[in-house]
């Protein structure tokens, strides 16, 4: 994974996906550098890549913006844009052509995770602490994008959109190579005993391993190596799977947080596409 500083858009930084990334594919995550937000008085905490549809007290107009630079910087148009109502579900929408020709398409459904063959279709998920996955079959042509937050991670959405991916496309997941963003870390990610006893009375003993037990009063979840360690069960390469590696909580300067700053924060995306 590469933090590119773009060329031709002046201080604009997104992650590449390097094992995924190349002149035919567009796989990148944002970061909040090199969009218009957050330029008026009282609205600093949008600087400025913001990418969240609906935030409160944005210019709307200045979202449509950054989504226009993020989709000419990779060599897509907005109007290839396909989003989702994330629900924090365990729900895939497949982009087939009818729902391709809706595009763009913001909020296409609720579900928090899009699977497609077709090139030209430029898929999205909305992220600020919660684990983006890119999904790329070279093999079939298919790809799919995901949104993983705690309760995604719990119902396994990424190995529910790779099994996606198998079942619409003939993906074999050994043939998959997957990136996964930035999202909070097991540095920041404290959470409550409750919700380590739900993974436990899911997973047993196993998943022990997420979780920091003995750090203060309450555990802290590794919500990004779950995911990835759900994928290679999925029958995904561990050497397929590149992670960002990065916290969102811990660099303010790259990225928004939702634990960080509550409701005042924009949000990053992540974008898959075939060209
Ligand atoms: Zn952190």
């Amino acid at each position: 994974m590469t933090l590119a500083n773009d060329k031709i858009f002046h201080g604009l930084q997104y992650l590449t996906a390097d094992n995924i990334h190349s002149p035919e594919v567009c796989a990148i995550f944002t970061t909040r550098n090199g969009g218009v937000s957050g330029l008026t008085p009282g609205t600093g905490h949008f600087r400025s890549m913001n990418l969240k549809i609906n935030s409160k007290r944005e210019d709307e107009s200045n979202v449509a913006q950054n989504f226009r630079i993020m989709a000419l910087s990779q060599g897509f148009s907005a109007d290839d844009v396909v989003g989702l109502w994330q629900k924090h579900t365990d729900k895939v929408i497949a982009v087939d052509d009818a729902l391709a020709e809706t595009r763009p398409h913001y909020k296409l459904g609720e579900a928090d995770a899009l699977v497609t063959n077709i090139k030209g279709v430029l898929l999205s998920v909305s992220i600020a602490d919660c684990v983006p996955i890119l999904l790329y079959d070279e093999v079939n042509g298919a790809i799919g994008a995901v949104h993983a937050g705690w309760r995604g991670t719990l119902a396994q959405i990424g190995t529910k959109a790779v099994q996606h991916m198998s079942k619409l496309y003939g993906s074999n997941p050994a043939d998959i190579k997957a990136a996964i963003g930035a999202a909070i870390g097991v540095c920041c990610y404290e959470v409550g005993v409750d919700f380590y006893e739900q993974f436990r009375s899911v997973y047993g003993v196993a998943i022990d391993r997420f979780f920091i037990l003995n750090r203060g009063t309450k555990p802290y979840c590794n919500l990004t190596a779950m995911n990835k360690s759900f994928l290679v069960d999925a029958g995904v390469p561990a050497q397929s799977i590149d992670m960002a590696g990065l916290c969102t909580m811990c660099n303010p300067g790259l990225f928004y947080s939702h634990r960080r700053s509550g409701d005042m924060r924009g949000a990053m995306a992540a974008f898959i596409g075939m060209k």
